[in-house]
């Protein structure tokens, strides 16, 4: 049979692998993986989504100026400067697209989301991933390893799976330490649990060369939905644009997503009870002998004494119905990830791994 060859690099792409979401054999699955709302979404979103079956013939507006509106008057945003995508993994793919490619080099961190590296192969660049400083993003770090053939420099902050942040004066000192030709994504999706945090509003304002990204994914609710969205300055989006699919949303996703960003109440209620149950959780795991630095995302990291200790761990939860996150993919063999579930969800989880750890002992 002939041989049809992909163009070189392709098959050096990792796929993807995503949160589990099934046990056989159990219905009773709680689901961790993900870090999915355990809320759902807003009731006006869900009921907005139903409503939007009835136009289901039309094609889609192609600028969605509508849910830029709504994003720009949520956030106090020129809604110029926004750029919508099928979740923001799709905005993070127009920045790649349009500013990477073959030859140049994509920088990235020790335990970076692992969509970065992926993305950067897509266009033919090559990913360059930097040491991170105890399950922190270290500045100095990103800013040694920049060359003349660094385009990007991607960093999450909060960053997934550590759930640390840095600073205003790091991601200061970030910025002003890159050559203004290299693009610094600052990728916000957990922004929301930070608690008053802009998610880098003032860092995209002050630097022309810095893109925001922002999910409505997480503290939104709308995973199964895909919709994201950046921030940056018009130059920029004008050029993203350009790498954009022109009915890339439907009205479906379009009108939920400007539902749900208009329900403030209900997504300051998710940040709240998020916070509140991460602490609980972070400060029980502790209390049990597992290392939990303190997160800014909404899930917290468990390190365990080794990696078979992990592995043990997670057969616990497994045998008690709940998945969590492996994260030895990301550089961190000896944890797991655990999305904070609501009330009941985490009472589980904290029964499961005291249980556990008191076996251990
Ligand atoms: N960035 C980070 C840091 C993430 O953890 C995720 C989701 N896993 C994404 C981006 C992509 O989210 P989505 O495409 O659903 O908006």
């Amino acid at each position: 049979m002939t041989q049809i060859t992909p163009q070189p690099g392709i098959m050096e792409i990792a796929l993807y692998v995503s949160g589990e979401s099934s046990l056989a054999g159990r219905q009773d699955v709680l689901k961790l993986s993900s870090n999915e709302n355990p809320l759902g979404c807003s009731p006006k979103a869900r009921a907005t989504f139903a409503a939007a079956a009835g136009d289901l013939h039309r094609y889609p507006n192609t600028d969605h100026a509508g849910l830029r509106r709504a994003i720009g008057q949520v956030h106090g945003l020129d809604p110029e400067r926004i750029i919508c995508g099928v979740g923001s993994d799709e905005v993070l793919q127009f920045v790649t697209h349009a500013y990477a490619g073959a030859g140049d080099e994509v920088i990235t961190t020790e335990h970076g989301f692992s969509m970065y590296p992926i993305l950067a192969r897509m266009v033919g660049a090559t990913p360059v991933t930097v040491p991170e400083a105890e399950r922190r993003i270290d500045v100095d770090a990103i800013l040694a390893a920049v060359t003349d053939r660094t385009r990007i420099v991607f960093i999450a902050n909060p960053a997934n799976p550590t759930g640390t942040m840095l600073s205003g004066d790091e991601l200061e000192r970030l910025v002003q330490g890159l050559p203004p030709q290299v693009i610094l994504v600052h990728d916000g999706a957990y922004t929301e649990f930070a608690g008053g945090f802009d998610g880098g509003v003032s860092l995209v304002d002050r630097h022309p060369n810095v893109v925001m990204t922002r999910t409505f994914s997480k503290i939104h609710g709308l995973g199964g939905l895909r919709i994201g969205w950046g921030y940056a300055s018009r130059q920029i989006i004008e050029v993203l644009n350009r790498v954009r699919q022109p009915f890339n949303l439907s009205s479906a996703q379009m009108a939920t997503a400007e539902a749900a960003i208009r329900d403030v109440g209900f997504t300051a209620h998710c940040a709240q009870l998020n916070a509140s149950l991460r602490q609980r959780l972070r400060e029980s795991l502790v209390q049990m002998g597992i290392g939990c630095d303190e997160s800014f995302a909404n899930f917290v990291l468990a390190r365990f004494a080794d990696p078979a200790e992990a592995e043990a761990a997670d057969a616990a939860l497994r045998e008690n119905g709940i998945l969590v996150r492996r994260v030895a993919g990301y550089g961190l063999p000896a944890a797991l990830r655990i999305t904070v579930g609501d009330e009941k969800g985490c009472a589980r989880v904290i029964d499961c791994l005291g249980r556990f750890m008191a076996a251990r002992r």
